[in-house]
């Protein structure tokens, strides 16, 4: 099981992503409160725009740092390094999104050790969300294209090249210049 607490710093092997936070700006997008669960989704607004989001089991009614809690983000250190892990503790959201991701470029090349930790804006929103806990709605200010591209970005994991239900992206890039070569080759013979 994750906790709200595992993701709020890096892991030792990590610990040297501590110096870009102060780099990384995170927005809240969208916050679903219930007395049992709270469901959060933030973008990462530098340079390159990734969504992130978390799912928090409330204990007794209340966002504590021991809380389970379930993450996603679409940043590549995400899908290569942390899914893996990430996936064998139940901590990731839309598992089935990242299986492909997890299978064909092996998470254990970039984190061989399979340690147990999050990308540098879960790492950060986890902060943000613990340091506003008391605001209501976590000081989520409305702003409708902050939420759009939310959605944009978050429709992008269930969309992207990690969907293991198509048959091309399933492909690894060498098997499918393998298959390129060998329908030449077919092509070439029927003449
Ligand atoms: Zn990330």
């Amino acid at each position: 099981m994750l906790k709200f607490i595992d993701i709020m710093r890096f892991p030792g092997q990590f610990s040297k992503r501590e110096t870009l936070i102060p780099n990384i700006n995170i927005e809240l997008a969208q916050v679903e409160d219930s007395p049992d669960k709270l469901s959060l989704g933030s973008i990462s607004t530098s340079s390159t725009q990734y969504a992130q989001k978390i799912e928090v089991d409330k204990i007794k009614g209340k966002l504590e740092l021991q809380s389970p809690i379930k993450v996603q983000c679409s940043c590549q250190s995400f899908q290569y390094e942390f899914a893996g892990p990430l996936l064998k503790v139940d901590g990731l959201l839309e598992r089935e999104y990242f299986e492909y991701a997890i299978r064909m470029h092996k998470p254990k090349k970039k984190n061989p050790n399979q340690v147990l930790g999050v990308c540098k804006h879960l790492v950060r929103f986890s902060r943000l969300i613990w340091s506003r806990k008391t605001l209501p709605n976590y000081g989520l200010v409305q702003n409708v294209m902050l939420q759009r591209n939310f959605m944009m970005l978050s429709q992008q994991i269930s969309m992207n090249k990690f969907n293991p239900r198509d048959p091309y992206q399933r492909m690894d890039r060498q098997e499918l210049l393998r298959k390129q070569r060998e329908q030449k080759r077919l092509a070439a013979l029927i003449k």
